[in-house]
């Protein structure tokens, strides 16, 4: 069974290291910000989710199946954590802020360099 999202994962860390050797400067869960964001650049007014497919319903994601037993209640609870990210985007859309969403699928080995050069190319002034 996947685990509860936690914090420091390990995808997370590999787009800090990332952020970190290009020398870009990040804050950690910014807690004062809705959803409390993974990374947080302020310098570029842009904050990181980096999101688990399961608990995140990444859309025609084969890591996000939802369980056969308790479906509904699966489903239910996937939607209501996209809904709450949708919510939260807004919320900090309407804060001047950008957002990056990174789906952990993407950071797998074969997708991972990939995903992390076109992210520097979204973090322009
Ligand atoms: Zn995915």
């Amino acid at each position: 069974m996947a685990a509860i999202k936690g914090k420091n994962t390990k995808p997370e860390i590999a787009v800090r290291k990332f952020l970190h050797s290009l020398g870009y400067r990040y804050r950690l869960h910014g807690k004062d910000l809705p959803g409390k964001p993974d990374i947080v650049l302020p310098k570029y007014k842009t904050v990181i989710f980096v999101h688990g497919c399961f608990w995140h319903g990444h859309t025609n994601c084969r890591y996000f199946v939802i369980p056969k037993t308790r479906t509904e209640w699966w489903k239910e609870k996937i939607e209501r954590n996209k809904q709450l990210d949708d919510e939260n985007s807004e919320k900090l859309k309407g804060m001047g802020w950008k957002i990056i969403t990174i789906f952990e699928c993407k950071l797998r080995s074969k997708f991972r360099n990939k995903t992390l050069q076109l992210l520097t190319t979204r973090l322009v002034k």
